[in-house]
């Protein structure tokens, strides 16, 4: 298999076949974000996919799944994906879905009629990195598309029937901003439709542009408890049936949860959390973590 630089997947695509189209971003401007930092951003060639595939049907016949790797395959060209749809049709006839990481932007560029394109041949389960629906944090980390854009954008995809994850990441709007991050990001959130919302909490890493802000005193990290509490907050404003995945290293009081069954039970957890625990024990666990 072809694998360049950094490989990142979500942990519930773990027992799905990896197939590389893409690496790297494309944007690759994020502040807080060195995921695919010394990796520039490459198509694979076709050939190459091809290797992957007749491998795949090798040691993975029955694979139902493919997760296509990079930061964001979905900013190829519709020609592309149809090719590479098809190619893993021909290959891989038990699988029944692929799909990878996407940007909201890409999706921008992309037509209706494109995207229910996509859906009919097999494009499915697509994940985004939203962070927040705060307009003010996502202009100052360059996320490259407003909160308005994520509500029309993912609304394009329900109409494809498309099924979608996206991503809060708790702390990311800085010291003092906790409330309006949760609240804002609620609100946007509210209303679009996604399969799962996955909780990320931010660790600055040395590698981001966001760490020299921070050197500089232009951004100051949100505390340890403060993310707790902005994290409760926007569990308390999120009123979308769906699962809540806030189970990686970077989470300190980790859950899952499906809302609304354990809304309650999750904000009285997190709430014993806040009452329970020290700044300085969570400040010492985010600085043991090392990457994502
Ligand atoms: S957060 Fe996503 S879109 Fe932004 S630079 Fe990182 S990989 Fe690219």
């Amino acid at each position: 298999m072809h694998f360049t630089g950094q490989v990142w997947r979500p942990p519930f695509e773990a027992h799905n076949a990896l197939l590389q189209i893409t690496a790297g971003c494309m944007h690759n401007k994020c502040k807080f974000c060195s995921l695919y930092d010394g990796t520039s951003f490459r198509m694979s060639p076709v050939s190459e996919i091809e290797e992957d595939l007749a491998e795949l049907r090798r040691t993975y016949p029955r694979a139902k799944r493919v997760f296509l790797t990079g930061a964001n395959p979905f900013g190829l060209s519709q020609d592309k994906l149809i090719t590479i749809g098809t190619k893993i049709k021909e290959y891989l006839p038990n699988v029944t879905n692929f799909g990878g990481f996407a940007r909201i932007a890409d999706i921008k560029r992309k037509t209706q009629e494109e995207l229910n394109e996509l859906h009919a041949l097999g494009y499915d389960g697509i994940h985004f990195g939203t962070e927040t629906g705060d307009d003010i944090t996502l202009a100052y980390m360059n996320k490259g598309n407003t909160a308005a854009d994520i509500v029309e954008q993912l609304h394009k995809l329900d109409q494809a029937g498309i099924t979608y994850n996206i991503v809060f990441m708790n702390g990311l709007a800085g010291a003092g901003n906790s409330e309006r991050h949760a609240i804002e990001s609620a609100r946007i959130f509210n209303q679009v439709n996604p399969a799962s919302v996955n909780i990320v909490a931010l660790t600055v890493f040395p590698e981001s542009e966001l760490y020299k802000d921070v050197l500089t005193g232009t951004y100051t990290p949100t505390g340890e408890l403060e993310k707790l509490i902005e994290l409760k907050t926007f569990i308390e404003n999120l009123d979308i049936a769906t699962t809540i995945n806030a189970n990686t290293v970077s989470n300190t009081a980790p859950f899952v949860a499906e809302l609304p069954r354990d809304k309650e039970a999750v904000i009285k957890r997190l709430q014993a959390t806040i009452d329970g625990i020290d700044e300085s024990e969570l400040v010492a666990y985010r600085n043991s973590i090392r990457s994502l």
